[in-house]
């Protein structure tokens, strides 16, 4: 080899090492709506590396569907690796701590820190138990795939546990399962639960009905949602035989049973599962940044979404207070999505020092899953629902999965392979 040619390869490869050390470091912790989107955003954009401490996206607003069997893991719960190329680093970890000054982020398990030019934080929320004595320790939250697993094999278990002569008010008490919280979380559990059970009931020719308490603290269901569509859910709850309990207060969980308050009067019920669905708390690594937050203890930013007093570190999502988006928008995945591209577009501009961007965040329409045959879908100013809406829902959804390749695998599958609900069957021969 002659000289010249080892001085042009030397020379290349320290252009390369240059031109490596000269990307940012973007960092995303999180890999939820808004990280992951900002990550799919944002490759080749820099050196991007996203952090969670998944393996996995989560669809959350089709977990109901994936209790239920209607759809399965693989459709809501894609793997980041088949999600993500190779110009976006991995790491599958918890994150620890930030340091906001030296600019770098720590891990639960003690890898070495981990430094960022530009930080992008959407770690989400967690169950708010609101201090209720037992709920921690034996109420099941419903956030993730393993939650809807447990839920799922409880319910099982709790069918499994009948004997064949119970009596149909044993069967019943036996059967009784509290969702605590009448938000659209506990409306879309509640009825999904309740026609789930029905089914086995059928199917196992056991005697009598499941009973499904639904348990508010105010005065009515879905509070955040509008008259019209809160209708159709009062009627599915209905319909599915749902025990709404409104004005009612849980005081205490215990292995087997929920106590409630109403009107004064204490009364504990015997229970084979208690579901926790009453509200979301800031995540733990965000109680412990110290930056400016609002009185929820949500991240403020800025129109741009950088942390205010930081401009190099991005808050989205769950855990940022936004100050330009339609109130109702607050706590949901439509927000993050729509955040998580004005997020990206904006770390693109910071790196090559160009003025950044805001946007107005409205409603995308509403849609609520009522059972495992119909939902509520607000689309347009308009509200139907029934089996009807039940496709539309999935329509919809489908087309807000990630990746075009991902969109169109599931649509085949939900199109070809049909979204019938998976029976409860016995332990023994589940499939
Ligand atoms: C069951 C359910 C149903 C829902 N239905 C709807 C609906 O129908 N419509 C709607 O608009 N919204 C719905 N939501 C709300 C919606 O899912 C959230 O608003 C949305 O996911 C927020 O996005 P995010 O990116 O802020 O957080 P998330 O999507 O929660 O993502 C946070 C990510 O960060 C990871 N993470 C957390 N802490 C750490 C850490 N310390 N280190 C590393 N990684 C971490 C998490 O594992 C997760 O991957 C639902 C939520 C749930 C739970």
């Amino acid at each position: 080899m002659s000289s010249g040619v080892f001085e042009f390869r030397c020379l290349s490869a320290n252009i390369d090492e240059l031109m490596a050390h000269e990307k940012k470091r973007i960092v995303i912790v999180g890999g939820g709506f808004g990280g992951l989107f900002t990550a799919l955003d944002l490759t080749g954009a820099g050196d991007v590396t996203l952090i969670s401490d998944e393996d996995h996206f989560l669809f959350a607003p089709m977990l109901y569907e994936y209790l239920s069997g209607e759809v399965e893991a693989w459709h809501i719960a894609p793997q980041y690796k088949e999600l993500l190329d190779e110009n976006v680093n991995l790491v599958q970890d918890k994150v620890a701590g930030i340091d906001l000054e030296r600019r770098s982020v720590t891990f639960e398990t003690g890898r070495e820190q981990l430094p960022y030019d530009v930080l992008v934080l959407a770690v989400g929320g967690v169950t708010n138990y609101a201090g209720v004595e037992g709920a921690a320790q034996f109420s099941l939250p419903f956030r993730k795939i393993a939650h809807a697993d447990a839920l799922r094999q409880r319910m099982v278990e709790a069918l499994d546990a009948v004997p064949p002569d119970l009596p149909p008010q044993d069967v019943r008490s036996a059967l009784t399962f509290a969702i605590v919280g009448a938000g659209a979380s506990g409306a879309e559990l509640s009825t999904k639960m309740a026609d789930l059970l029905r089914d086995a009931f059928e199917r196992r020719a056991l005697p009598g009905e499941p009973r499904i308490l639904l348990i508010e603290m105010g005065d009515k269901v879905v509070p955040g949602m509008g008259d019209e569509i809160r209708a159709f859910v009062e009627n599915a709850l209905q319909e599915s035989r749902v025990e709404l309990h409104t004005l009612t207060r849980v005081l205490r969980v215990s292995e087997n049973s929920v106590t409630v308050e109403h009107n004064g009067a204490q009364t504990e019920i015997k229970t084979a599962g208690v579901v926790w669905t009453g509200g979301v708390l800031m995540n733990p690594l965000i109680q412990s940044l110290k930056a400016d937050k609002t009185e929820r203890g949500l991240l403020r930013v800025n129109r741009t979404l950088q942390l205010m007093g930081h401009t190099e570190v991005f808050a989205l999502g769950d855990i940022a207070f936004f100050p330009d988006a339609t109130p109702t928008l607050a706590g949901t995945a439509q927000l993050a999505l729509q955040e998580a591209r004005l997020t990206a577009r904006n770390v693109k501009s910071f790196i090559v020092g160009e003025p950044l961007h805001t946007k107005h965040f409205e409603e995308l329409g509403e849609a609520v899953s009522l059972g495992t045959e119909r939902a509520a879908v607000l689309a347009g100013g308009k509200v139907f629902g029934g089996p009807l809406a039940r496709q539309a829902r999935f329509a919809m959804y489908t087309a807000r999965l990630p990746t075009w390749h991902h969109r169109l695998r599931v649509g085949a599958s939900w199109f070809l392979g049909g979204t019938t609900p998976r029976p409860l069957l016995p332990l023994g021969i589940q499939r």
